[in-house]
Order: C-alpha cells, then structure tokens, then sequence
C-alpha cells in the first residue's frame, strides 16, 4: 500500500489530469443520473470509488474527497487525521511523529502539491470531515454538484480588541509570553505557587492543555484562576481529546468565565503520554478548529449553523514551526492558519537563529507579519543530555549540535543553557517581523525572571503580569 501511495504522489499531476477528465465526465452524466434516481446510484459508484481509489491511494472513504488539494495523498492515512497538515511534529527526516516508519502523509502531499497545476498546497483551509458521510461515494457529489467548495472564511471583521495582549500587540509593543504547566492537583494553591516566577516578568501566561498527551489540572480551570490572580491568560486548546461538541462548548465556557486568548492546537501524540491507551479523538484539527472559533466569534453561530445568543469576544492564535520539514511548505501552512483565522502564532523553541532568519525572510516576502504577530519560543536547556533527548524524543524539536557541544564542554551546563536562552532572546529581538518571545521553561521556572532582565528584552517597560498584581507573588 505505502509503495501504492508513494506513486500517487510522484505521479499527481497525471492523476490529477485523469480526476479533471472524470469529473467532467461525471458532471456530463447528471442529466442521466438524475433521470436514474442519484440514490440509485450510491452503492455501486460507492464500490467503484472504494476499489479504484483504495487501490491508487489507500482510501478511506471518509466521504469528502480533498486528494485534489492534498497533492494526491490522502489525508485519512495521517494518523492524526489533519486535514490541513503538516502538523509541527515531522521529525527531521520527513517521517511522522506518530509513526516512524511512515513518510508524514503532508510531507507526501506537499512534494505532490508541487506536480499539480497550483504548484503549492492551497492555502484555503479544508473543512472537518463530516463522519455520517463516511463509505458514501464522493463521485455521486460531484454528479450532484453537492461537492462543497472550500471558502476561506469571511473578510476579517472590525472589531475591538477584548484581549489587553492583543492591544499590547497592536501597540506594536515587543511582548512575552511563558508557559505555564497546570499543576497534577485539584488545590488552586498549587497554581498560584506556580505562578510567583513570572510575576513582574510576563504580559501573558499560556496555559497549556495536556501537554505531551499528559493529564494535568483542565486549561479552562487554571486560566480562570490565572485570572484571579490578576494575570491574563492565553488558553490552550487541544483537538486530541474533543470532538467539536465538547470543543464548542468549552469556548462559550471559557468566553462566558473571561478568557480572551485562545490558541488552538492539533494535540500532542496520545502514544507519547502517561496515557498511552486513551483514543486520539481529532474530530477537527488546529486549522478547523480556528475556522469554527472565528466563525463561533464573527458570525455567532456554531459550526452547525445555529445561531449563539452571544458570540466569544476571542483573540485567536495558532502554533507554528518554522524548524520542521518540509521547511518550504511552512509559509503555506502559516498562510492558511491566518486564512482560518489566527491572528497570533507561538513558535516551538529556536535554537537556530540563522534558520529562523531564512524563515522571516519568506513570511516577510509573502507580508505575513503583517497579518499575524508571530512570538518566537525559546527556552533554557538545563544540560547536554536533556538537548540530545529533547531533539530525538519531542517531535519537531530542532537543536544544533553547536548548541550541544557547548553544553557540553561548559563546567556549569545549567548556567550556560540559560546564557544561551538569553543570548536567543536578544538576537531573535532584532529579527524583523518577530513580535515577541515566548518563553517556554519547564522544571526551570525560576529561570525566567532573570533571562527576562539580563536579556533586556521588556526594553525597561513594566510587563502586564506585575508584581504587584500578583496575589501569589
Ligand atoms: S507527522 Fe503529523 S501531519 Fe504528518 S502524518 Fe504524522 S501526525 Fe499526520
């Protein structure tokens, strides 16, 4: 089957003229196969499509065929089910984060998308799957003339910002932002002894939502008392454990209790967390799940259609990897983010300044960084053993063996991961387009106040989480 698909891919654009050539086949036949009945019809075009197309590329029949715009990969066969790929943890070979013995369907799909008449993966986000649709035929949709033209989205709509970080941002102020880890408790003393580190250093604290598929304490539940503690969260959201039920209603929920900030998430692999039996769920992935909190936002209405009582005043944001291959196809990937929706991206950590340079170079080309703020991650590596397994066992982490060697040969490899995180800082800050840093330092918390100060990255301004208005601190 894997040799199957790789042929697909290499030859997509002689497939992609064959779909064109049946497709206008298919529309030609309409007056008929409505005359026949279309319901009729469903089986055996459904058996038909299932052979021909199960054969040349490992089908699935999901129901909504998008192989004319996933470069003839199909998107069912990624195992995370992302249908606007590829997510941030390719490993650096090109294979997939969740199984290594598989090129990543998008890697695929990209090197496709490159023999088709776009020449690039569309930046137009694909909609979810729509599952009562599966084992029906797609064929028949374009008979019908039913199959769904992808949009993307409305027109961004005039608003006023509701979030003070998105104010700070469009000041055009420099900002920071960390992580914060939810605690494995149910004592919200337990949060606000987590939080006194980055009182007075931060504007923003992102919560993070199961991070590497390990249960902790809800984003939801620590956000709001983020907020009690007088600072502002940004709340993550994971598409891995909800179906777009649960994900709707935790938003209203989250809007409903004050959260302003919201980055949405594909989700880290279930395999690799303290619950490796638990079921990946990905009923949406990052990008439709920003679609439907712009659409929940801008149109008040559910993803449904049906109509909310009160819209979420939310600042939308998205992750981002400009280090993960295929590098080239990451403008596209941003560009279709923003396309969803996000108006903010935080990147995973930099440890290659040159990289991140070519990278800006080409969201700088396309004016990306005008239509995002983009906050660059950094972090401090605590020693040379924590960098080669952070680079070989957390998909998408890109480390230079420069930086390892300096862990190294350094008599303090503590201290030097932090000189290291604040040299980033003040080189990543002179980087055109990049609008903040954010700061990603777990277990090494207490680092954060000094690589804030030494690195001059506040420029002497007073960040938004004050130390005096933390109740923790
Ligand atoms: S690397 Fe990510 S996007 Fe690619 S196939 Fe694996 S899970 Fe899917």
């Amino acid at each position: 089957m894997l040799a199957m698909r790789k042929w697909a891919v290499r030859n997509a654009g002689l497939l992609e003229r064959a779909y064109n050539a049946l497709a206008a086949v298919l529309r030609a036949v309409r007056p008929f196969a409505r005359a026949i009945g279309l319901e009729r019809l469903e089986r055996p075009l459904a058996a038909a499509e299932r052979a021909v197309k199960g054969f040349l590329f490992d089908c699935k029949m999901c129901g909504r065929c998008d192989l004319s715009v996933t470069g003839m990969s199909c998107p069912m066969n990624c195992p995370k089910q992302v249908r606007n790929g590829p997510c941030g943890g390719v490993r650096a070979d090109g294979t997939c984060e969740v199984n290594p013995r598989m090129r990543c369907v998008w890697v695929e799909g990209w090197h496709g998308s490159r023999k088709m008449a776009a020449g690039a993966l569309s930046a137009v986000p694909n909609p979810p799957v729509e599952h009562n649709r599966a084992g029906r035929s797609s064929w028949l949709r374009v008979i019908a003339g039913s199959d769904d033209v992808a949009s993307a989205g409305p027109a961004p709509s005039q608003r006023t910002a509701a979030s003070v970080l998105e104010r700070l941002l469009a000041s055009g102020t420099f900002v920071v932002t960390a992580e914060f880890s939810p605690p494995d408790s149910a004592d919200p003393a337990d949060v606000h002894a987590r939080l006194a580190p980055f009182a007075g250093c931060v504007d923003a604290l992102n919560v993070t939502d199961g991070s590497g598929a390990n249960c902790h304490m809800s984003s939801l539940g620590v956000s709001v008392l983020l907020m009690q503690a007088g600072c502002e969260p940004v709340m993550q959201i994971s598409c891995r454990d909800r179906n777009r039920i649960a994900i709707q209603g935790d938003i209203l929920g989250a809007a409903a209790l004050g959260v302003r900030n919201l980055v949405c998430l594909t989700g880290d692999n279930v395999a690799n967390g303290d619950h490796p039996g638990a079921k990946h769920v990905g009923d949406l992935d990052a990008v439709s799940l920003l679609a439907t909190a712009r659409t929940m936002r801008d149109e008040a209405r559910f993803l449904s259609g049906r109509k909310l009582a009160a819209a979420p005043q939310l600042f939308l944001g998205a992750a981002d990897n400009p280090f993960a291959p295929p590098l080239d196809a990451r403008v596209a990937r941003l560009t279709r983010k923003i396309a969803a929706g996000a108006q903010f991206v935080q990147t995973q950590y930099c440890f290659d300044v040159a990289l991140l340079e070519r990278y800006m170079a080409r969201i700088r080309g396309a004016g990306l960084h005008e239509q995002v703020r983009i906050l660059i991650g950094v972090g401090p590596i605590a020693s040379a053993k924590t960098a080669r397994w952070l680079r070989t066992k957390v998909p998408g982490v890109h480390i230079p063996d420069a930086i390892v060697a300096r862990l190294e040969s350094a008599t303090d490899p503590r201290e030097e991961g932090r000189r290291i995180a604040i040299e980033l800082v003040q080189r990543i800050r002179e980087i055109p387009g990049v609008a903040g840093i954010h700061l990603m330092a777990a277990k090494q918390e207490h680092l954060v106040p000094s690589i804030v100060a030494e690195s001059g990255v506040l420029a002497g301004r007073s960040p938004l989480f004050g130390a005096q208005r933390s109740r923790a601190a």
